[in-house]
């Protein structure tokens, strides 16, 4: 369209032959092709994907021209296409380097992993025992591998693994929606028959949540195939409540972690063990959407407590549903923990083809769950790592930066900051840090260009003044970080 002669004939008299004789100044394609080529571009990128840049590169150009501007220089132009071309062949996924002082950032891909989590993820790039059984020489069980780890760190009966944290609650009620347990040597009862209601499970309204990237309780519980049936008020809801709605239909008690925020004041939820009874006495489910999923007590990291994977199994429920890549520090998957009943119904249950887990995610979890095996989780998570960083440590870093960047940037200043764990867990808790604070007379222009660095660091603005968080930049990226802010700083 640009560069249209209609285009042309909407300017002033004298104009078009001025502007055609401009553009005709604009390089071939082929030059700027030669250019990349020359560069190595077309062999890493492959020549469609050149030749598209090539386009817009002279496109943009001839725009300019169009718009009454002297043509650019060929050199100009090729520059600018092989700053865009390098730009390209970074990758659209990037490495980029946490400074936000958000341990779980979801933007950018919340659990870094440990150095063993990143190797056994690359070793199972290639052929890996899957579903095979290396002794028996025959097909195996995909499920087995994470699953008995995952049992003894949570004392559950059995475990499953899917794709995240809103694929196991979805299959949790899926496969629980369509029978009742077997209970004190009752035999497990049938999915309703046709004709009859969709089976219902009851909630809190007080944990009707949204957690964020489209997950709303009430839609997940409509797609699982099942009716929603709230109880009690936002702040307060009883046992007695459920009991009173329980009803012919009814199979599953749901309690839903507030992960992403707190309800305080006059305030009441009944308690797990209160729908653990409730559930035994009824022949209903008792399915728990716990979230983040910790592993480890918070409390010795100075945080709230937050309840751990293994109360939550011990306090009865049936299935305990969390994310793999949140507190547990591991990559992005869902896990359902519980009674052997339980997970043996979700593991029969067709959708758990569609949330199925893949090779490398099952090897990075694997490899995680031993770091809590061996009892170095704290030391080797990296989640775990950054929320156990003293105050003394980052300070001494955030000071090497300070001096490292004296030259460059001046007015530098190590300060007090806090810090937050983020990934919608543990709301409106900071933990204390010291940061690198960066005065810039544009802040939002400094980050940009930081944001455009290579790697890219991502901070944060407070108070006019660009802060970087040492407690979220991995070990051994200082240095990547240091000469990245240098030359954010060097104002072209
Ligand atoms: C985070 C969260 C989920 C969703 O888990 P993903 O792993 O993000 O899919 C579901 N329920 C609760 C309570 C959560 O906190």
């Amino acid at each position: 369209m640009r560069g249209n002669p209609c285009y042309l004939r909407a300017m002033p008299e004298e104009r078009p032959r001025d502007l055609a004789a401009e553009a005709r100044k604009l390089p071939k394609a082929d030059r700027l092709l030669a250019a990349a080529d020359r560069a190595g571009f077309v062999a890493r990128l492959g020549h469609a994907p050149v030749m598209e840049l090539v386009r817009s590169a002279l496109e943009d150009a001839r725009e300019r021209v169009m718009a009454g501007e002297a043509c650019p220089a060929s050199e100009e132009i090729e520059e600018t296409l092989l700053r865009r071309l390098g730009g390209e062949a970074r990758g659209a996924l990037r490495r980029v380097v946490n400074a936000t002082g958000v341990v779980l950032h979801t933007n950018l891909g919340r659990a870094p992993l440990s150095a063993a989590a990143a190797a056994a993820m690359q070793a199972a790039a290639g052929h890996v025992n899957l579903e095979y059984d290396l002794e028996a020489g025959e097909r195996g069980d995909r499920y087995g591998h994470a699953a008995p780890a995952l049992c003894r760190l949570t004392g559950a009966e059995d475990a499953l693994v899917v794709n995240n944290g809103a694929a196991a609650v979805m299959l949790a009620l899926a496969a629980l929606a369509e029978g009742t347990p077997a209970r004190d040597g009752q035999p497990p009862g049938p999915a309703p028959g046709a004709g009859a209601d969709l089976p219902e499970v009851i909630v809190s309204r007080g944990q009707l949540v949204e957690i964020g990237g489209g997950f709303r309780v009430p839609d997940v519980l409509r797609r699982s195939g099942c009716r929603l049936v709230e109880v009690g008020t936002t702040n307060r809801t009883y046992a007695r409540d459920y009991e009173a709605a329980a009803g012919p239909a009814t199979r599953i008690l749901l309690s839903v972690h507030r992960s992403n925020f707190r309800l305080s004041g006059f305030v009441h939820d009944a308690t797990l063990a209160e729908l653990v009874e409730l559930g035994r006495r009824l022949g209903l489910w008792v399915v728990e959407d716990l979230g983040s999923g910790a592993l480890l007590p918070t409390a010795p990291f100075g945080l709230p407590p937050e309840p751990t994977v293994g109360e939550r199994v011990r306090a009865g429920a049936d299935l305990v549903c969390f994310s793999g890549d949140k507190l547990l520090g591991g990559p992005q998957a869902g896990l359902l923990v519980g009674r052997r009943e339980a997970v043996a119904r979700a593991r029969r249950h067709p959708l758990l083809r569609a949330l199925r887990v893949d090779k490398v995610t099952l090897a990075g979890l694997a490899a995680t769950l031993a770091h809590y095996e061996r009892g170095e989780a704290a030391a080797q998570v990296p989640v775990w790592r950054a929320i156990a960083q003293p105050v003394e440590a980052l300070s001494a870093r955030a000071e090497r930066w300070r001096a490292a960047l004296a030259g460059a940037a001046p007015g530098a200043e190590v300060r007090d900051a806090r810090s937050a764990v983020g990934g919608g867990t543990l709301p409106e808790v900071t933990l204390p840090t010291r940061v690198l604070a960066l005065p810039s007379p544009d802040p939002d222009r400094l980050s940009a260009r930081l944001r455009a660095g290579d790697p890219p660091v991502v901070g944060r603005i407070e108070e006019g003044l660009l802060l970087l968080d040492p407690r979220t930049v991995l070990p051994g990226e200082d240095e990547a970080l240091v000469a990245a802010v240098r030359a954010a700083l060097v104002v072209p």
